[in-house]
């Protein structure tokens, strides 16, 4: 007699732990699971001992200490023009997924259908799973990655009750404009759909451009759930913080949720990262510049390769295409350039549920320069 009956019978290891075990095991440059390889700010680093030192270590009230909570409406403000309450629209979690999956536990119930946008982050779909509800998968379109408004209209049911969303793009790069928002207030309204955006690349966005929040459009912002991650903005991903954005009544569910999943995210780093804001509020803002600077490095460097390169307008992923080179699945050639000649990526058909044909890898570019060029000069090798 079986013990356990499995909730996720289809799921495994997710690709990030089992690409990067992979290319640990062959000594492989890792350029699959997303995380810089260079240190935060020092300055951040200082104000995490000193939390630690002058005795934040015990729970944080469960909706995330006051000052953290307080500066990031100051943020929200400051970069997004949107004004928050902190005492009631703002929970401090450890992590987005931690949020992502509160929010989906709290909103969606037994038979409710949630629209995802393939590719999409792998965590999305076994949350709603988990929350009794189905997820209908709808594809973005082809080459561009944008919105396939007809599609998501049409896979719309009585029964729908919330989309899921991500700009900037993991695993593609893309991001949505404010006609695209536009476009999903629309629909969200006329719906009446709840909607989860996962907006932790939000300070990731190249080339002069903008992010466009949720947030910030107000028939979307009554009714969505918005979450931001501080590994991303300060290159701190196993401190595994973030919080959520939503309105009081939609907060109120959510830190329901939250109380029982994890109580509270960490003190030290909750203390460590209000104090860092305090002192330099601008950081955020200085992001894109460092990493659009990476991002160029890897991309020249890739110049001379046979790989065609897709633009990568946020995030720090850069997808290249391979299909000149190699006719394989890129599951397995993943696997067979980590093994040699020693580069690791992650493919991205992963991210679907009814992947295309397509010859496409993600390469994470938060990586310090000569980490970069050695991977590119690989890379042109192939
Ligand atoms: N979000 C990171 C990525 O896309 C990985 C996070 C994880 O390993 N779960 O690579």
């Amino acid at each position: 007699m079986t013990l356990i009956k499995s909730k996720l019978p289809t799921t495994g290891t997710t690709i990030f732990t089992r690409m990067s075990a992979l290319a640990a095991q062959y000594d492989a440059l890792n350029l699959s699971q997303g995380y810089p390889d260079f240190d935060p700010p020092q300055a951040l680093l200082e104000a995490m001992s000193r939390a630690i030192k002058e005795g934040n270590n015990q729970y944080a009230p469960m909706a995330g200490l006051p000052a953290l909570r307080e500066q990031l409406a100051g943020q929200l403000a400051l970069h997004r023009n949107v004004n928050c309450n902190p005492d009631t629209e703002i929970t401090i979690v450890p992590g987005a997924t931690e949020g992502i999956y509160c929010s989906i536990m709290a909103s969606v119930h037994s038979g409710d259908e949630v629209i995802v946008l393939d590719p999409c982050y792998d965590s999305y779909a076994p949350a709603i799973h988990m929350a009794g509800g189905r997820a209908i998968h709808v594809a973005l379109q082809g080459d561009s990655f944008a919105p396939d408004w007809a599609a998501i209209e049409a896979a719309l049911s009585p029964r729908s009750r919330m989309i899921v969303i991500n700009s900037p793009h993991n695993p593609t790069g893309t991001t949505w404009s404010e006609a695209d928002l536009q476009t999903l207030e629309k629909l969200a309204q006329q719906h009446n759909l709840l909607v989860c955006s996962d907006e932790v690349y939000e300070h990731l966005v190249y080339d002069g451009q903008q992010h466009h929040s949720v947030l910030q459009r107000p028939g979307l912002r009554e009714r969505a759930f918005a979450h931001f991650s501080f590994g991303k903005t300060f290159s701190v991903t196993g401190w595994k913080t973030g919080y959520c954005v939503a309105p009081p009544a939609l907060t109120a569910e959510l830190r329901k949720v939250h109380q029982f999943v994890a109580f509270v995210a960490v003190t030290p780093v909750q203390q460590a990262i209000a104090d860092f804001l305090t002192s330099d509020p601008g950081y955020p803002a200085t992001l894109a510049d460092t990493y659009q600077r990476r991002r160029d490095l890897f991309c020249h460097a890739l110049e001379p390769s046979r790989f065609t390169l897709r633009p990568s307008q946020g995030t720090y992923f850069q997808l290249l295409d391979y299909s000149a080179i190699s006719d394989l699945p890129d599951r397995q050639l993943s696997e067979e350039w980590t093994r040699s000649p020693g580069i690791a990526s992650i493919p991205v058909s992963v991210f679907y549920q009814r992947a295309p044909r397509q010859g496409l890898l993600r390469f994470c570019f938060a990586k310090r320069d000569e980490v970069l060029l050695e991977a590119a000069e690989m890379l042109c090798k192939i």
